[in-house]
C-alpha cells in the first residue's frame, strides 16, 4: 500500500487498512504541529506499517497519550463502555510436551517430577465443576504429548459434552490441530470436521505468537509455520468454527512485526469473518528459556503494552470489534490502562490458569467476578458477562455464576488448586494426583 504517509506533507492516500489511521495521522500531525512545531513529514515512510513501526520506536509520552486517546474513543464508538468477560475454566489436560518452544515454561518431560496428564474422568469432573459454578465455557489446551493419539482430542471434547452438554467447548490450538491431523493421517479439514462432530465449538487462536517466520524460527524453531497457522484458522472458519486471534509480543519482536501481524489478522478476518476477538499476550519472561539464555528481552514495557493495545484497536477497526487484555499477564493496573486505550474485554475467570503462572506471571490463577469488577469499576466502566461468541448469557447461567462468584469451590479451597492440578514450577507433585494418559491413549 504505497504512499499512505509520504515524506513531506503526510497526506493520506488510502485508508485501506483502517479509517481510524487517517484520524490518527490527522490528530498526531496536528498536535505535533501545535505543540512541537514539527510535522511528521520528516519521517521517511512509504506505508502505514513502516510508519507506525518506526514511529513506535520513538514514542514520547505525548504521542502515546494521543494514540491511546484515539483508540479509547474508537472503542467507545464501536462497543460502548461495557467491559465484558466470560465465566470459563481452563483445563490444561497435560503438560507433557517435547516440542521445545523456547518461550515455554509449561512443558515437562514424561519423567519430570511436575509432569501430569489428566484422565478423561478428571477432565469430565472439572467440566462438571465448572458448569455447576456457572461457567458457559471450558477452554482446553495441552502439551503435544507424544503418547496421545490424534483421536484423543475427540475423546476429550466428547467427554465434556457427555457430562455437561451446555458447555461451550473452546479447545485445541492450531498446533494441536496440526498434531492431531498428522497423527491420525487425515487432512486438517477432515480432522476439524471430526472435532466439531465430537463437540468442539470454537478454537483458541493461540500458537500465533508473531506471524512472521523469521521470528517464529527464533521462538519455536519453526514448529508451526505462519502459513499452517493461517491454514488451520481459515479452515476452521470455513467450517463454521469461530476462533480467537492472538499475538504474543515483547520478546525478540519489533513494532514493525506487530504491524505485520495485525495486517495478517485483518486480512484473514476480511476473508472469513471468523475471529471473535483479538487477544494480546505480553511475553512472560521470568522462567522462559529464551530469556534465560539471554536471547529475548524481559517482556514488553508498560509503554509498549499501552501502544500495542491501542494500535490493535486502530488497525483492526471495522474488522474485529473486541480487543481483549490479559489480566493474567498484565495485572490489574495495566489492565485499567489498556481498557482506557482501546481494549474492551477482560477475558474470563479462568479458574485454573497454569501456563502463564509457570512462566513467572504472579497475578493469580483465577479471578472471581467480583475481582474482575474491581478492575473495571474504578475507571467507571460497567461489566457484562458474555458467552464465548459475545452473546448474552442466560438468566440461569448468570444466576449460577453469581452464586459462586464465577469460580468453582475446589479452586477456592485451601491450597488454591484442586486435586491433580499441576503444582507451581519447582513444587512437589500432589501425592494424590492420578497421573497417566487419558483413557484411550496408547503408548507409541
Ligand atoms: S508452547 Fe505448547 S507446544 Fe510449545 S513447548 Fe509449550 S506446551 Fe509444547
Amino acid at each position: 500500500m504505497p504512499g499512505f504517509w509520504c515524506r513531506g506533507d503526510c497526506k493520506a492516500h488510502s485508508l485501506d487498512e483502517c479509517g481510524a489511521l487517517g484520524e490518527l495521522s490527522r490528530r498526531t500531525r496536528s498536535d505535533h504541529r501545535s505543540r512541537h512545531r514539527r510535522p511528521f513529514g520528516d519521517l521517511a515512510c512509504d506505508e502505514t506499517g513502516e510508519f507506525l513501526g518506526r514511529h513506535f520506536f520513538g514514542l514520547d509520552s505525548f504521542d502515546l497519550e494521543a494514540l491511546a486517546g484515539i483508540a479509547d474513543a474508537l472503542r467507545r464508538q464501536v462497543v460502548g463502555d461495557e467491559v465484558t468477560y466470560v465465566v470459563t475454566r481452563n483445563i490444561n489436560f497435560t503438560n507433557v510436551c517435547y516440542t521445545g518452544c523456547r518461550f515455554c515454561a509449561f512443558a515437562q518431560r514424561r519423567t519430570d517430577a511436575d509432569a501430569y496428564t489428566l484422565s478423561l474422568q478428571q477432565i469430565g469432573d472439572r467440566a462438571e465443576e465448572a458448569w455447576d459454578a456457572g461457567a458457559t465455557e471450558v477452554c482446553m489446551q495441552g502439551g503435544i504429548h507424544p503418547d496421545l493419539p490424534g483421536t484423543a482430542y475427540f475423546d476429550i471434547a466428547a467427554e465434556v459434552k457427555r457430562r455437561r452438554p451446555g458447555l461451550h467447548v473452546h479447545a485445541f490450538s492450531p498446533m494441536e490441530v496440526m498434531n492431531g491431523a498428522s497423527r491420525t493421517g487425515v487432512p486438517i479439514r477432515e480432522w476439524l470436521v471430526r472435532a466439531k462432530e465430537a463437540g468442539v465449538n470454537s478454537l483458541p487462536g493461540t500458537a500465533a505468537e508473531i506471524l512472521d517466520d523469521d521470528v517464529r524460527w527464533v521462538l519455536t524453531k519453526g514448529k508451526l509455520p505462519a502459513s499452517v497457522w493461517i491454514e488451520v484458522i481459515t479452515t476452521a472458519h470455513e467450517l463454521g468454527l469461530p476462533t480467537s486471534a492472538t499475538m504474543m509480543y515483547g520478546h525478540v519482536d519489533t513494532p514493525a512485526h506487530w504491524v505485520g501481524h495485525l495486517r495478517v489478522i485483518r486480512s484473514i478476518q476480511e476473508r472469513t469473518g471468523g475471529f471473535t476477538e483479538f487477544v494480546l499476550l505480553p511475553f512472560i519472561h521470568s522462567n522462559a528459556p529464551i530469556y534465560l539464555a539471554g536471547l529475548a528481552r524481559p517482556g514488553p514495557t508498560r509503554r509498549e503494552n499501552r501502544a500495542v493495545h491501542a494500535l490493535s484497536r486502530l488497525m483492526l477497526h471495522g474488522a474485529i470489534d473486541s480487543i481483549q487484555c490479559s489480566w493474567v499477564k498484565l495485572g490489574d493496573d495495566l489492565c485499567r490502562d489498556v481498557l482506557q486505550g482501546g481494549a474492551n474485554d477482560l477475558g474470563g475467570t479462568l479458574m485454573e490458569e497454569t501456563i502463564s503462572r509457570m512462566a513467572g506471571a504472579d497475578h493469580g490463577s483465577y479471578k472471581t467476578i467480583s475481582q474482575l469488577r474491581a478492575i473495571a469499576e474504578p475507571i467507571g466502566r460497567p461489566m457484562r458477562q458474555r458467552t464465548t461468541t459475545y452473546g448474552d448469557v442466560s438468566a440461569e447461567r448468570r444466576a449460577a455464576a453469581a452464586a459462586t462468584d464465577g469460580v468453582c469451590a475446589s479452586v477456592l479451597a485451601p491450597g488454591g488448586r484442586p486435586p491433580g492440578n499441576p503444582p507451581l514450577m519447582g513444587g512437589n507433585p500432589p501425592p494424590h494426583a492420578p497421573l497417566g494418559p487419558p483413557a484411550g491413549a496408547t503408548a507409541r
